[in-house]
């Protein structure tokens, strides 16, 4: 439905803000249970762009079965964030996980399992991972229409065109929102509560620029570029406490993306990233390979210059190893798309190729061989531990390179929230009539080590929660 569904003056039960993954769901549970809804997209389009529907698809919890026992569930969300998570929030998704992928298939949301247990619940048909923004026709798109279906044939709506701009606070509660209509005219609609659910601010480049990285103008967008914080800054104005602003949900790519080439969102680089040896500028090492790529882009980011890292391997690596063994290899898709990828039979000769001082990575290489290859792994500065593919020396006649872009999908912090997803301010007390859910959220994930927990069940989980609980 277009903007023409809305007035000024309206009343409703419960105005969520993004129609996203977090935002339908909240709107199809609430709506089913007779409130009225309504959410307000700002895409225009039918199928209005949003990164729920250009994910890839897998429904996971920290890398496992999203059904499983709630405690296995638990535990891996612990192992993955380093026990640096919400109590909550954890809780609420190991709880809720299972029931939230029934509930969204009693929903009409086909699912069809891929290759191993984080992909039991894969959308169907599967999106192939492949370059480009291929998402229509794919699962995550036919989700999302069946989600707006679902919330037609319950009565809520679902105003496209329209911007939420600002809450309405009254003595401290949320009692409803303005928005921005597409025909450019200011509406004020009154709620019993608002569910805030517009996806993070990965796409507003100042606020990247303030919370991730000193030059978001040098990472490249690995999103639909919708998220532009709006949501955030309503809730922090209206007393929201916000929290890990400075973690995001992001990949290596081949750099060779800045230039044009067809090379994002897919493939990712980080798993030959994390079964060799990533440096900096400097030719040096600079964090544990084996904590993964989310982990390594988010250090990445805060460099001066987050486009000056290579990640350096060998022909065993990209012809035998994780460049053809991974869901989406790079090995070929990067060089068939004109990326960059460099050999050499020395390090030395690497470097003079990629621009590093040659002294200094043929000495990264010796000690890294050294350290993996004698298991006397103490002896590096920083530390290397094994990834799903254990670290090995690299083979120094046959190295190759790619010089590494970071990819940013979705902020991981933002709008501080309770078990019940009710916004809280920094004192720990509850905004009345004000929740939030899915990306704009913070606290579940981006400890230490940038855990990544899942950002569709998160934002199925909480959405749902948030649908529930907002009367
Ligand atoms: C390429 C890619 C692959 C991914 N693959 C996976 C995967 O396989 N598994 C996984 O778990 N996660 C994956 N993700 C991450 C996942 O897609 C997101 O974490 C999740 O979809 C976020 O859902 P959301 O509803 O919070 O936000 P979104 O889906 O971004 O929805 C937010 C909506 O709010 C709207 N909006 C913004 N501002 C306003 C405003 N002021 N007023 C009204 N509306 C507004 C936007 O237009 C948008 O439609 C992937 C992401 C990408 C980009």
């Amino acid at each position: 439905m277009s903007d023409g569904a809305i007035t000024d003056g309206m009343r409703v039960d419960i105005a969520v803000v993004g129609g996203g993954l977090a935002g339908l769901s909240a709107a199809v549970v609430a709506a089913q249970a007779g409130a009225a809804v309504l959410v307000l997209e700002r895409g225009a389009d039918e199928r209005y762009a949003c990164n729920s529907r250009s994910a890839g698809g897998a429904f996971h919890v920290a890398y496992t079965d999203a059904a499983g026992d709630p405690g296995d569930l638990l535990a891996a969300i612990g192992r993955i964030t380093k026990g640096e998570v919400d109590a909550a929030l954890a809780a609420a998704v190991a709880e809720n996980a299972g029931r939230t992928v029934r509930w969204l298939r009693d929903q009409g949301v086909a699912f069809e399992p891929g290759s191993a247990p984080m992909y039991n619940w894969m959308t169907a048909p599967h999106r192939p991972m492949l370059a480009g923004m291929d998402w229509p026709d794919c699962g995550p798109d036919v989700m999302m229409q069946a989600l707006a279906a679902r919330l037609a044939d319950a009565g809520g709506i679902l105003a496209r065109g329209c911007a939420a701009q600002a809450l309405v606070m009254t003595d401290g509660a949320c009692r409803g929102l303005t928005v921005r209509t597409g025909s450019g005219e200011t509406a004020t609609i009154a709620s019993k509560s608002v569910i805030i659910a517009d996806g993070g601010f990965q796409g507003n480049a100042d606020m990247v620029g303030r919370y991730i990285s000193p030059r978001p103008d040098l990472l490249v967008q690995r999103s639909a570029g919708t998220a532009m914080g709006d949501g955030i800054r309503m809730a922090e104005t209206a007393g929201a406490a916000l929290v890990s602003m400075e973690r995001f949900y992001g990949h290596f790519l081949s750099r060779d993306v800045m230039t044009g080439a067809d090379l994002s969102p897919y493939p990712q680089i980080d798993q030959i990233a994390t079964a060799s040896i990533v440096i900096d500028g400097s030719g040096r090492r600079f964090a544990d390979e084996g904590i993964g790529g989310i982990y390594m882009s988010n250090l990445v980011a805060r460099f001066d210059d987050p486009a000056s890292a290579f990640t350096i391997f060998d022909r065993r690596i990209w012809e035998e190893g994780p460049g053809v063994k991974s869901v989406y290899p790079a090995n070929p898709t990067v060089e068939k798309a004109s990326g960059t990828v460099y050999r050499a039979d020395s390090a030395a000769a690497m470097a003079r190729q990629i621009g590093v001082d040659p002294d200094t990575l043929s000495r990264t290489v010796e000690d890294y061989n050294a350290a993996v290859g004698n298991d006397a792994r103490e002896q590096l500065d920083i530390a290397r531990t094994d990834s799903l593919f254990p670290a090995t020396p690299l083979d120094t006649q046959a190295l190759m390179a790619i010089p590494l872009a970071v990819g940013i999908t979705n902020t991981m912090g933002g709008i501080a929230i309770d078990g019940n997803m009710r916004v809280k301010r920094a004192d720990g007390s509850i905004i009345a009539g004000l929740y939030a859910a899915g990306g704009t959220t913070g606290g579940l994930e981006g400890g230490g080590t940038i855990g990544y927990v899942g950002g569709l069940i998160k934002a199925a989980v909480t959405g749902l929660l948030a649908g529930e609980n907002a009367r």
